[in-house]
């Protein structure tokens, strides 16, 4: 297999960092295609309010102008039948004044344009001419563009032409609105004042401002301005374009057809950029709590994911631990291929301890009789002798066993070792350890007795093997040595002990249990 370096990322990061992205792509993707629906609708708001306010106010300027000129109207009407009549010229020009604040002023001019009645008086207009020279050469009803009044105020004029009753034409009659003053225009367009930055303003038809919110502006030329040069068409609709100024403006206009003036109802584009700023933070202050929680259930449910995967995989690189399988089948599992996985595992582990054990068995027992041998033995003591407190050793010897060799043949005596250590194993506890260490010679040791314990059993071995009839040999004896290791001893000196005093069973005739002197003992009884 070629050797690939060991990958850094760890299921976990992979999983985390993939939903964290998924995450943060579908929250920007949401939040930009909500910050564009929200901006297109506010735009398109903004562009209809403008245009319904335009057409609004259009249509009450074209209301206070006709009415303007249905009083006028009347006036030219009074006047035509007695127009030489100065004083009745004089009375009806100060009502037309008074009447209401509609113009702040009003005269009254011959054919050639001399004024021939003012009012206010104060003003002493009369023999005077006429500024604009078109309603008289007109001699129709007619509202102005702004001038420059004989007083030098920006007017404008709105006027009637006086005819007698043979259609002579006379003169007119006409009311100057003072741009700059409070008038019925005036008042009607601060009353409708805009708010979030619109405002309305109104051009004559020669682009000149006839009232803006700011006084500065009244009087100047606007030129070079799409949204000027809509309103002035007539037209009634809205426009997003660059005011001469260079901002950026939403605009509704609308004409004014008895005057083709123009109304222009505006409001900078920064104002929306402003309010969709706002709509944007009250939006992430509300999704942050949220996306808190969703990154919270991200991590929890990754974790989830991969952390028995992640535990798997651990185990997996240390099968050959006596606790895998436990520590395998722990690891909890809730989807389909964890499971499979750790049924794969413990499959893996079952076999390969299986292998263990076997090979294990065969290098700690002995082939020929299944007991545990000098290697096992070894390391059993090798445990024993830390955590135990006493261990008592009995060794075993059968007696005479080379007659059994000679006279029955070397196969019959290894059946017959056989027979030894199966009787042995019946005569034991699980906890000891029986061990073949030589040709026909085995140790017992018993972890935690006592020497009279140990006795008990060995007496109870000897008596069971020579009271046993094996096939072929019948009867045979054994002579056994008891001793007993207490923490701190020498196990060396104790093997040698128990084999000493299985020497001395041997001399004393055999088929005896000699044990060290239970007065030296000094383990827990048993
Ligand atoms: P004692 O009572 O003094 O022990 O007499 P003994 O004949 O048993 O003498 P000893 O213990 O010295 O003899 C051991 C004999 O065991 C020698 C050998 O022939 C026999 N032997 C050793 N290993 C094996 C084995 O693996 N199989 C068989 N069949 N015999 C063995
Ligand atoms: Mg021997
Ligand atoms: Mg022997």
């Amino acid at each position: 297999m070629p050797s690939q370096p060991k990958p850094r990322l760890n299921l976990r990061i992979v999983l985390l960092t993939f939903a964290l992205f998924s995450a943060a792509v579908t929250l920007a993707n949401t939040f930009w295609v909500m910050f564009k629906i929200q901006k297109r609708e506010l735009i398109e708001n903004a562009l209809e309010g403008n245009r319904a306010y335009a057409a609004r106010i259009a249509a009450a300027v074209e209301g206070v102008l006709s009415s303007d000129l249905d009083r006028l109207e009347y006036g030219s009407a009074i006047v035509s039948k007695n127009f030489s009549d100065r004083q009745l010229l004089a009375v009806e020009a100060r009502r037309l004044l008074e009447q209401d604040n509609s113009f702040n002023s009003v005269l009254i001019t011959n054919a050639d344009g001399t004024i021939v009645a003012s009012a206010p008086e104060r003003l002493q207009l009369n023999g005077q001419s006429l500024q604009s020279r078109e309603p008289l050469e007109r001699r129709k009803p007619l509202v102005s563009n702004a001038f420059h009044s004989i007083t030098g105020n920006l007017v404008v004029f709105v006027s009637q032409p006086v005819f007698d009753a043979n259609g002579q034409y006379l003169g007119l009659v006409g009311g100057a609105l003072r741009l700059e003053q409070q008038n019925t225009l005036q008042a009607l367009m601060d009353l409708n004042r805009r708010q979030n930055g619109a405002y309305v303003y109104l051009v004559d038809s020669q682009r000149r401002v006839l009232y803006h919110p700011d006084p500065q502006q009244i009087g100047r030329l606007i030129d070079h301005d799409r949204i000027v040069d809509a309103a002035l068409s007539q037209a009634n609709g809205s426009l997003q374009a660059v005011d001469r100024d260079g901002n950026e403006m939403l605009a509704g206009y609308a004409g004014i057809p008895s005057s083709r003036w123009g109304i222009v109802s505006q409001q900078p584009m920064a104002v929306v950029q402003e309010t969709l700023s706002v709509t944007a933070l009250k939006v992430a202050k509300g999704i942050v709590p949220l996306g808190l929680l969703g990154l919270l259930l991200i991590w929890w449910s990754g974790s989830r994911i991969s952390n028995p995967l992640s535990r798997l995989a651990d185990s997996a690189g240390r099968l050959d631990v006596p606790e895998s399988y436990e520590r395998i089948s722990a690891i909890p599992v809730d989807y389909l291929e964890s499971w499979q996985l750790r049924r794969a595992l413990l499959l893996s582990v079952s076999l390969l301890q299986e292998k263990i054990g076997r090979l294990n068995h065969q290098a700690q027992s002995d082939p020929l009789t299944g007991l545990a041998n000098r290697r096992a033995m070894q390391d059993a003591l090798t445990v024993w002798l830390e955590s135990k407190k006493t261990i008592a050793v009995i060794s075993v010897d059968i007696d005479h066993f080379k007659r059994v060799n000679d006279t029955f043949g070397h196969d019959v005596g290894d059946e017959t070792l056989r027979s030894v250590a199966g009787l042995m194993k019946q005569n034991s506890r699980p906890s000891d350890l029986l061990c073949r260490v030589g040709g026909e010679e085995f140790v017992l040791l018993l972890p935690d007795s006592s020497i009279a314990a140990a006795v008990d059993i060995a007496e109870r071995l000897r008596l069971s093997i020579a009271s046993t009839a094996l096939e072929a040999v019948g009867h045979i004896t054994v002579s056994l040595g008891v001793a007993l290791w207490r923490a701190g001893d020498s196990m060396d000196d104790v093997f040698q002990k128990a084999d000493q005093l299985l020497y001395r069973a041997k001399q004393q005739g055999r088929n005896q249990v000699v044990a060290e002197q239970e007065s030296s003992a000094t383990g827990p009884a048993s």
